[in-house]
């Protein structure tokens, strides 16, 4: 029987291949491996962006509070390269804030 031949001929092919799942169209050509290719480039160019932009010089904000003058930590300043204050007079700022808002 010249089917069962290649069903087996299939099995014994997709064994050795490493290839565990059945092809995606049933009965059909396996799914090109271009589509494979191209989402593996696409995952790589994201990847990469991503990593350039996460090496990407960080601003670095202001060296100190623009209400004390003291230094803000540069961890703050990392964190939230906006921030102005330190983390004091942030704090103070926003307590003012809600006590006039109510
Ligand atoms: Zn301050």
């Amino acid at each position: 029987m010249p089917s069962r031949g290649l069903t087996s001929l299939a099995r014994t092919a997709r064994r050795t291949s490493g290839i565990t799942s059945p092809p995606a169209s049933p009965g059909g050509p396996p799914m090109a491996d271009d589509a494979d290719i191209a989402a593996d480039r696409a995952a790589q160019a994201a990847a990469d962006a991503l990593a350039r932009h996460l090496r990407r010089p960080r601003p670095v904000g202001r060296p100190t509070c623009r209400v004390c003058g003291d230094a803000i930590p540069a961890e703050r300043r990392a964190a939230l390269p906006w921030a102005r204050t330190c983390i004091d007079c942030a704090k103070a700022e926003e307590r003012e804030r809600r006590c006039r808002s109510g």
